[in-house]
């Protein structure tokens, strides 16, 4: 669908996937103005398809398009484009657990002009593709504490979904990868000493039946699945704080066996294990290096959710019909 000033949202349509074309000086691609979601629909095994929160993704959706001065869609109109999309994919047939479609909804600047304001006309679109599968058993990942790069710092945009705070994290991911690393975590861009991220999920910590997070403080994205473990961890009986966590913090925990396990969460890999941290000063084990049971029982209460094994307790699951 497209938004013009002075007329609203207009010309919305579905149809299979293909290339379109923008005019060099379409907004987006020199400003940066655009914002997206990702969101999740999983297979039932009653053959329903439904999508995971997609009204909490809306309302991040709206959030983040009103920090970059961008028209709000209504929450109604990104669940009936996210639902328009799914029944188009034309792969209405029961899946295994394990399976998922992922969607992208995005809006971009798309008025054509080089002034430096905010563009008057935009696009709005969905894609989706089927996603890997989420195992049961991820492989635990390495971790590279960006000692140069930030993310995000207060007052800007990483409490959002917009396309530059990632173009700006490639750089880290690109360190992370020449130290035998799989993603970076996120230190506060003030001091750098607080935990922040990890490359696009939320970081939790383990201590005995204590989870820990990193406040919402300003800086962080609040996770759609950060919420999800928050809530889920009360009903297993562990106890919930979100508190900042330092780097140091981790380490000396991590050795000293107080913080057991660590793991990231987030929509494209649900709940994903932390083995080691890397940092320009030295490297440590979490826990023996393999996935903890906490973090083992957290991603499988998550899946048997998604997927329709476990009561839908809090009303997270949206059912898409065929109609
Ligand atoms: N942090 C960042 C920076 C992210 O890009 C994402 C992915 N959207 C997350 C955290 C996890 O958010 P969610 O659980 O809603 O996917």
């Amino acid at each position: 669908a497209r938004w013009t000033a002075g007329r609203g949202w207009h010309d919305a349509r579905t149809g299979p996937l293909a290339a379109f074309t923008l005019h060099p000086a379409t907004m987006a691609l020199h400003y940066g103005q655009t914002v997206f979601e990702g969101l999740k629909a999983f297979w039932r095994p009653d053959g329903q398809r439904a999508l995971f929160r997609p009204r909490d993704h809306a309302a991040r959706f709206a959030r983040s398009a009103r920090r970059m001065a961008m028209p709000e869609l209504a929450e109604a109109d990104f669940v009936a484009g996210v639902e328009a999309l799914l029944r188009v994919d034309g792969a209405w047939v029961p899946r295994p657990r394990g399976q998922s479609f992922y969607l992208r909804p995005f809006l971009i600047a798309a008025e054509t002009h080089l002034s430096n304001r905010p563009a008057e006309e935009y696009l709005f679109a969905v894609i989706g593709s089927p996603a890997r599968p989420a195992t049961a058993e991820p492989a635990p990942i390495r971790l590279w504490a960006s000692p140069e790069y930030v993310r995000a710092a207060d007052g800007g945009t990483g409490t959002i979904k917009c396309g530059g705070n990632y173009g700006g994290s490639y750089i880290a991911q690109r360190e992370a990868a020449a130290h035998g690393c799989d993603q970076v975590v996120w230190l506060d861009a003030r001091e750098r000493r607080y935990v922040e991220e990890v490359g696009g999920s939320n970081l939790f910590f383990v201590e005995g039946d204590r989870l820990v997070t990193p406040p919402l403080s300003g800086t962080l994205l609040a996770g759609i699945t950060r919420d999800s473990i928050l809530r889920l961890a009360g009903r297993l009986g562990l106890t919930v704080a979100e508190e900042p966590v330092t780097l140091d913090d981790w380490e000396r925990g991590c050795r000293a066996d107080r913080i057991t396990e660590t793991f990231a969460c987030g929509t494209a890999r649900a709940v994903a294990p932390v083995g080691h941290a890397v940092t320009p000063d030295g490297e440590w084990a979490v826990g023996d290096g393999t996935t903890g049971p906490v973090t083992r029982r957290l991603l499988n209460a998550l899946l048997d959710v998604q997927y329709g094994e476990a009561p839908d307790e809090f009303g997270w699951l949206h059912a898409v019909t065929t109609g």
